[in-house]
């Protein structure tokens, strides 16, 4: 092969027509647990599943190829690949982390901090003090979350990874909401990446997941230590229904990030909408920024609504998009972030993040955008 393979060829020829044993063009389910040794003094490539798999295996050597990743550890959930990460802390290194980041992610590095596991300081890398601040810390880990949810707000990937490798910090970018069809962090200096696959990479909303990918393989090797032990590794029918969800992604999230783009320019400017907070909008703080590091806008975006109509009202009206957690499925969301995804956050730290009670945030589905804009337009009207 001459040039490198674009994303989109990735992930339609991962595994295919490479299974020995019966010719399987698409590469089969291997749900057993154990695996047969030639003698017992040579282990096998594969030989207990919790440890490796090769279901799993095929996963995480595309999801490598997709970030620029050496080596990857599918978990069984997003929250477990975050909070695998933080086992590369012990009790007197720091973690900075988003202070808006997913609410799962702060509670879990908070309860973890209660513990003495680490410490950890919640910052704004958007502020113009971010790299002063990551230097001036001297951190151990540097996690960052860009886009963020669900305000949308974009941390210039660069800059910060730059500023934390000057204080020999490694960085930990979670590119769950851009999805690696719109930003590869690693090819941007992160040295490691997560993702929940819960979200775009599988895309069908039938499997939670969760995959760390690494750069350098001494913390891979590392990570995948506490993997095994833990016993945090994804299950092979997960990885089986990943991978089939992950075969569209790319088409999947141009779609769905065009249909956001032309619902917020429809929606921009009408009486019952205070701000669309939307990457796309030139306006946005960090427009530029995710023009250059990201490949689209995304999907995603979240209105504060006038503070005279309640947002219930307005999500109870609406008919296509479904009122639920989670995002970066094929079908079309809304939620309200103070009283869903980020109830997990203490309400002061809440505030502080500029989650307000007048926010909705909605994820862009594979509906055609017509649709989409009338249902929000009558949902507005009625409430
Ligand atoms: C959903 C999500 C997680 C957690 O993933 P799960 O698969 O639900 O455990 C972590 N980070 C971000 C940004 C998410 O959206």
């Amino acid at each position: 092969m001459l040039r490198k393979l674009s994303a989109q060829t990735i992930v339609a020829q991962a595994g295919i027509g490479q299974s020995a044993a019966h010719q399987d063009v698409v590469a089969p389910l291997h749900l057993s647990t154990n695996y047969l040794w030639d003698n017992s003094n040579e282990k096998p490539a594969f030989d207990y599943s919790r440890t490796t798999n090769p279901t799993r295996s095929l996963l995480e050597k595309t999801l490598c190829e997709l970030e620029g990743a050496d080596q990857a550890i599918l978990t069984a959930s997003g929250m477990a690949a975050v909070d695998l990460t933080l086992s590369l802390l012990t009790p007197n290194d720091l973690i900075l982390a988003p202070h808006d980041c997913y609410g799962g992610t702060h509670r879990i590095i908070r309860a973890r901090m209660e513990r003495g596991h680490f410490n950890a300081q919640f910052m704004d890398y958007t502020a113009p003090s971010a790299v002063d601040e990551v230097r001036k810390t001297n951190p151990r880990l540097v996690l960052i979350e860009t886009p963020s949810n669900p305000l949308l707000r974009i941390t210039d990937i660069r800059k910060i990874t730059k500023a934390a490798k000057a204080v020999g910090a490694l960085t930990i970018a979670d590119n769950t909401l851009a999805s690696p069809a719109l930003q590869n962090p690693i090819d941007l200096g992160c040295d490691i990446v997560v993702h929940s696959t819960t979200k775009f990479i599988n895309g069908h909303s039938d499997v939670i997941g969760g995959a760390v990918l690494c750069k350098n393989t001494a913390q891979a090797e590392e990570l995948a230590w506490w993997a095994n032990a833990t016993g945090v590794t994804g299950s092979a029918f997960d990885s089986y229904m990943t991978l089939r969800g992950l075969r569209t992604l790319n088409v999947r999230v141009q779609q769905q990030s065009a249909s956001a783009g032309a619902l917020v320019n429809d929606l921009v400017g009408h009486p019952a909408i205070e701000k669309i907070h939307y990457p796309g909008l030139e306006t946005h703080p960090g427009h530029d920024i995710a023009s250059v590091q990201q490949r689209a806008f995304g999907s995603l975006f979240s209105i504060e609504f006038s503070p005279t109509i309640p947002v219930a009202a307005i999500s109870d009206r609406l008919a296509l998009f479904s009122p639920a957690q989670s995002l970066g499925g094929f079908e079309s969301l809304v939620s309200c972030p103070a009283t869903m995804t980020h109830v997990g956050m203490p309400p002061a730290a809440r505030n502080a993040a500029g989650i307000g009670d007048h926010l909705l945030r909605f994820s862009v589905g594979l509906d055609h955008p017509d649709d989409l804009l009338a249902d929000i337009l009558q949902a507005l009207e009625r409430a």
